[in-house]
């Protein structure tokens, strides 16, 4: 999904939302998490590495199916002035069928801030209550929210066995001051005032009272109880009962509706069908007053339907442009389904939310987001979610400490995206701006690993290692391997991993297996980029000579400084093995690729040749994560560029001096000055590119006052003078 943002700062960014440039979290992601109620376990352990990797803390039964049944009436046919209680209500129940893989172990779901109603074991249709005793405790437990339903059955179970339970619920609605508060389950009501005014100095007010729930990381247990780890997939589905006039929106496919009177009023019930293996952090719905746009993807025979939900006011209105900005949608797909193979799931869907403190989330088949992502130029944000049905949604971090695979992928896919639609130098802008994004939040080189990146951090400080550093590791991985063969190994992994999940470990032994000649050993590669922190730093000389015809032998000496920053994480690699290309500069800005060499030695000079004098020459960022320590470019001697060089009449004494010089190679920026004895300009004498010929420069200095000066002749950045008197 896309990045976190605290309340404070939603209120700012909404503020600024209507200007012409979205504020960041807006682009990009942000997801919210919960410290104090999360249970999944990340084995990041700064010297305890690679023998825990891999490790997965499984429950001690596999959740097959989720039919979860939410009543949202209550609260959709409230309004602003009810009790809270009333407007934040929901109940429910979860029926999850389950094989028990370790008969020893108690079953344990997650479930926060709700109230534990009933809890039902079901056996041959007979629905058998868990032992009363135990569920009077169990209420008590859940009267002081704790995070963790933990029970036995008094039945005998053995592995391999299928359960199914029934547990009821209802919501503990709390304040709703506090975004956080009711997090997961978001209900809010017409003319809530969001805080903040629009570009037209109107209040930011909701348009239709709308209940939306938000899963990642762990979140899906505030409004479902659920064994809430990305590794347990299961089938699911999500039925709503929500009042006539509302419409709902949720994985896979709108599959039953109708209308049911509960004796009082009529209410809709619409059930949600997901037949694709899905996560819980994955699952969403949604029920508002939406208007709905159709479209249909098609690709290789393949047609995956999609509808998009949103406010009927922003279908097409000044600024929220529903039908509009959805346009690139079918687009997208194609270039995905070119670079990733067959789209995953059967559907596609967005549904537009407000307010929403997150750019968009992307619940599996139906992406979560921000209204305000309906302004026409959010393609980047979209391309980034639809990218997670691949990376994410269908091969999915078994454990949140690789959830770098995830976002690193989606993030990939926007560089993906822009190279397809646009060309190569669009791929590197995008690559270029992770760089620095990376250069900028880790700029001392102290920052930790991406993989096992704590769940507290890895949405907010440490959020650009997974998405940034994340894609620019499969940038790396791309010219490692060679396009063709990034791209088939890449396929074959994201089919291998079809609607399972993956450890960083298992990702690792993919690549491993399939890579053939890879330039750096995928064993070397992911120790230093995934398992361990960091970047090298280098230092730059480069010496240039001029070659016969006009040809220049670069010679570029590298030597790899990180050891030498003091500030450094210790666990930054002494000396990476990686490929580099270099950058060589025609002038300031343009600049040609060299081709690609391997770095493996702390101090090591790469040698090449090249049709112009390079001004600068630099390690291409999109080749290798870097940063440079320093840059030096010594070069040719004065005498391969000039010979003959004289200045008469001198000193100068009949109002000119002519300088004379035999110039024997091409001169892309010649530079030739007067100047005084402390430096200051007195004439330009000639500024441009010289060609090999014999020429002469008449220096008038019948206006100057008397004394030395000195003509300095600068050559493609080679200096030399004459000293220059005047009587
Ligand atoms: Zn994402």
């Amino acid at each position: 999904m896309i990045k976190p943002i605290i309340l404070l700062f939603l209120a700012f960014a909404i503020g600024n939302a209507y200007s012409q440039e979205l504020p960041e979290y807006l682009r990009a992601e942000t997801k919210q998490f919960d410290t104090e109620n999360t249970t999944s376990g990340t084995h990041y352990h700064k010297n305890n590495r690679v023998q825990d990797y891999g490790d997965v803390e499984k429950r001690s039964y596999d959740v097959l199916n989720y039919d979860l049944y939410l009543d949202l009436s209550t609260a959709l046919n409230s309004n602003l002035e009810e009790d809270t209680f009333f407007r934040k209500y929901f109940k429910g129940y979860n029926k999850i069928t389950f094989k028990i893989t370790d008969e020893n172990v108690p079953f344990e779901f997650d479930a926060v801030n709700l109230n534990i109603r009933t809890l039902l074991l079901i056996e041959s249709n007979n629905i058998i209550p868990i032992s009363l005793n135990e569920l009077d405790t169990l209420f008590d437990k859940f009267s002081i929210n704790i995070a963790v339903l933990n029970f036995y059955s008094n039945k005998n179970y053995t592995n391999g066995d299928i359960v199914e339970i029934l547990i009821g619920f209802d919501s503990k609605a709390e304040d709703d001051k506090d975004f956080w508060r009711n997090r997961g389950m978001h209900i809010y009501h017409k003319g809530y005032d969001v805080g903040n005014k629009d570009r037209f100095g109107n209040s930011v007010i909701v348009e239709h009272n709308i209940a939306y729930s938000m899963s990642e990381p762990e979140l899906a247990r505030y409004w479902m109880p659920c064994n809430d780890r990305p590794y347990d997939k299961a089938k699911s589905s999500i039925t709503m009962a929500v009042p006539l006039g509302y419409t709902t929106a949720s994985n896979g496919i709108l599959d039953t509706r109708y209308v049911r009177n509960d004796g009082v009023s009529d209410f809709k019930i619409q059930k949600w069908v997901n037949n694709e293996p899905i996560t819980t952090y994955l699952m969403n719905f949604a029920a508002s007053v939406f208007d709905t746009l159709h479209q249909t993807y098609i690709k290789n025979g393949d047609t995956i339907p999609s509808t998009h939900y949103f406010w009927p006011e922003d279908r097409d209105d000044i600024y929220f442009t529903a039908v509009k900005s959805m346009e690139t949608h079918p687009g997208m797909m194609d270039i995905l389904v070119d670079n990733y193979g067959t789209y995953p799931f059967a559907t596609y869907g967005t549904v537009s939310v407000f307010p929403f403190p997150y750019g968009g989330m992307e619940h599996q088949t139906m992406v979560t987001q921000n209204r305000y992502w309906l302004n026409d130029e959010q393609d980047a944000g979209f391309v980034h979610e639809m990218g997670h049905h691949w990376f994410g949604n269908s091969m999915t971090c078994a454990t949140w400490a690789d959830i770098w695979i995830n976002e690193g992928g989606a993030s990939y896919t926007e560089a993906i995206y822009l190279e397809s639609l646009q060309g190569e130098q669009s791929y590197r802008n995008v690559i270029e701006r992770q760089v620095r994004e990376v250069l900028k939040r880790n700029s001392d080189n102290s920052a930790i690993p991406v993989y096992a990146i704590p769940l507290s951090s890895f949405f907010n400080t440490n959020a650009y290692l997974i998405y940034d550093k994340g894609s620019i590791i499969h940038n790396q991985m791309r010219l490692n391997l060679g396009d063709e063969q990034f791209f088939r190994v890449l396929k074959e992994i994201l089919e291998d991993f079809r609607y399972q999940s993956v450890t960083t470990a298992e990702y690792k032994a993919a690549w491993e297996s399939k890579a053939e000649n890879p330039l750096v050993d995928i064993d070397t590669f992911f120790d230093q980029w995934v398992y361990n922190p960091g970047y090298p730093e280098y230092d730059i000389n480069t010496r240039v000579d001029i070659l016969e015809d006009n040809k220049f032998a670069i010679r570029a000496t590298l030597i790899q400084m990180q050891d030498q920053n003091t500030a450094a994480n210790p666990d930054v690699t002494k000396v990476f093995t990686t490929p580099v290309r270099f950058k060589l500069y025609k002038d300031e800005k343009n600049y040609e690729l060299s081709e690609i060499f391997v770095n493996k030695e702390k101090n090591q000079t790469f040698y090449l040749e090249n049709d112009f004098f390079p001004v600068k020459v630099e390690i291409d960022p999109v080749s290798v994560l870097h940063n440079t320590f320093s840059s030096v470019i010594t070069s040719v001697q004065l005498e391969d560029y000039v010979g003959d060089l004289e200045l008469y009449p001198n000193p100068s004494t009949d109002g000119f001096s002519q300088l004379n010089m035999n110039i024997k190679n091409t001169v892309q920026n010649a530079n030739i000055e007067l100047i005084d004895l402390i430096g200051n300009k007195v004439q330009s004498i000639y500024n441009g590119r010289l060609n090999p010929s014999s020429i002469g420069y008449k220096i008038f200095t019948n206006g100057l006052a008397k004394g030395i000066y000195i003509v300095n002749i600068n050559l493609d950045g080679i200096n030399t003078s004459k000293k220059l008197i005047v009587q």
